[in-house]
């Protein structure tokens, strides 16, 4: 059993002070406001849910910084993509596994809980599968094993080159699957997780994007499912979406919502060009929109359809994505700054009235862990000790009320605040730093190496 005394907590009554709030095998046991400290308690300043990060592609780290010289013409998207492909051309599994520890450690000291990683490389250079199917799964739950965040496992059925069935090339080998295979790859994974994860690690099922998938193998994975996550990138680019019409005759999001029964278990990432009619039917659908906006604003992706979707009541969370910048402060803060500089407007990300900084925090916690399938979210006896603590005696947030905290964090203060996490109880970050963080850093850094000199 752990302790921790907060001076300030943040329950779904709203702040209160002087917490003490107990933890049993990675649940919240109680919470008690208005009480003394006892002498075994972790003391902290401020105590909030931590967020889920709902999308990230760890190996993408690695690229972060490389991709950001113009070369001839405008540059796009896709001169990304090709980087992207160069990388996945020479990446070993030792390197997947040290990338992506640095990635986990990276999220929990930046305040996030748990990670969804949506993860589509799955085969050796060329597309020849490894002695075990889920070689590279493996290496991601290594990661998560060892840094102690909360794991989501996201194979991706990645089976075409591009919309309309087009064949495979490339370094899109590594990734492919048909649904069979996809199928032995997934119960791998379900199998390794019951046998060696903490018990609140899950695996979904994420079709990569419709032009990566067909309509009759999107239904037949969708039978693999059960009741687990479902995620989807959905419509990120506009030539995405031209593409998808002329193949299946209705935009992504509109043909997915009349295809399929998208629920609360789902979660689509990059709903970015949606019209006023998909942006109402996605919020009525119950699933959660899957936000990057650090990754979308440097991909040039587009800014959200936020208060519309807000105004329907749609849920939403936020990711880390391509994982060029790790700062949960700064990714809330830049979905809010997306809308306004896009509407000429102010304190857009909230319905009716009322604090920007509780909607958006307490919006993407609420909505990250539903789509990670975690009981987390809110400070609540029973669910899952997803906890974070940050300072406010901090320089940025010192001047402020309870009631200012949250729009403190998401628009002054940076992820230097954060002071403790915890992730189903394990407590993964003390004073800021993760207990295995020098060892994680030179391990990425000789994988990092090893990797360019491939290149
Ligand atoms: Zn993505």
């Amino acid at each position: 059993m752990q302790s921790i005394f907060a001076r300030h907590a943040h329950t779904p009554l709203g702040w209160v002070i002087d917490v003490r709030l107990t933890i049993d095998r990675g649940r919240i046991a109680s919470i008690e406001p208005d009480t003394v400290a006892q002498s075994q308690d972790q003391r902290v300043d401020a105590l909030v849910p931590a967020l889920a990060n709902l999308h990230s592609h760890s190996f993408q780290r690695a690229m972060a910084g490389m991709t950001e010289t113009r070369v001839s013409g405008r540059d796009s998207f896709w001169s990304w993509r090709k980087l992207m492909y160069q990388f996945v051309d020479n990446l070993t599994p030792e390197q997947y596994e040290a990338i992506a520890a640095l990635v986990f450690m990276e999220l929990l000291e930046a305040g996030y809980a748990s990670v969804g990683e949506f993860h589509y490389v799955h085969h050796q250079p060329g597309g020849q599968p490894y002695d075990a199917l889920s070689e590279l799964s493996n290496r991601v739950f290594a990661a998560a094993d060892l840094t102690g965040i909360g794991l989501t496992h996201l194979p991706v059925l990645y089976s075409y080159g591009g919309a309309g069935q087009a064949p495979l090339s490339g370094g899109q080998m590594r990734f492919g699957n048909d649904v069979g295979r996809y199928s032995e790859l997934l119960s791998e994974c379900r199998d390794t997780a019951r046998a060696y994860l903490p018990s609140d690690t899950s695996v979904g099922i994420a079709p990569h994007s419709l032009r990566a998938t067909a309509p009759q193998d999107l239904d037949a994975v969708l039978s693999l499912g059960a009741d687990s996550p479902v995620h989807i990138h959905i419509a990120e680019q506009p030539q995405e979406v031209t593409d998808i019409t002329a193949w299946l005759g209705q935009r992504p999001v509109e043909w997915l919502l009349n295809a399929c029964e998208v629920d609360a278990n789902w979660c689509l990432i990059h709903a970015t060009h949606m019209t006023e009619n998909e942006t109402r039917d996605l919020a009525q659908s119950g699933a959660v929109a899957g936000l990057c906006p650090i990754t979308e604003a440097n991909l040039g992706d587009g800014p959200f359809n936020g208060a519309a979707f807000i105004g329907h009541g749609g849920r939403f969370g936020v990711g880390s994505d391509s994982n060029v910048r790790i700062a949960l402060t700064e990714e809330l803060r830049m979905l809010e700054y997306s809308q306004r500089l896009r509407d000429l407007s102010r304190n857009v990300m909230v319905p009716e009235e009322g604090s920007v900084g509780a909607s958006l925090y307490l919006g993407a916690a609420s909505g990250g862990a539903r789509a990670l399938g975690r009981d987390a979210g809110c400070l609540r006896v029973g669910a899952l000790a997803d906890l974070m603590a940050f300072d406010t005696a901090d320089v940025s947030l010192c001047a402020l009320r309870p009631d200012q905290f949250l729009d403190g964090l998401c628009f002054a203060a940076d992820g230097s605040v954060v002071s403790d996490v915890w992730s189903a109880g394990r407590h993964v970050v003390t004073g800021g730093r993760h207990a295995e963080r020098e060892k994680i850093i030179a391990r990425y850094a000789a994988a990092v190496a090893a990797l360019l000199s491939a290149l």
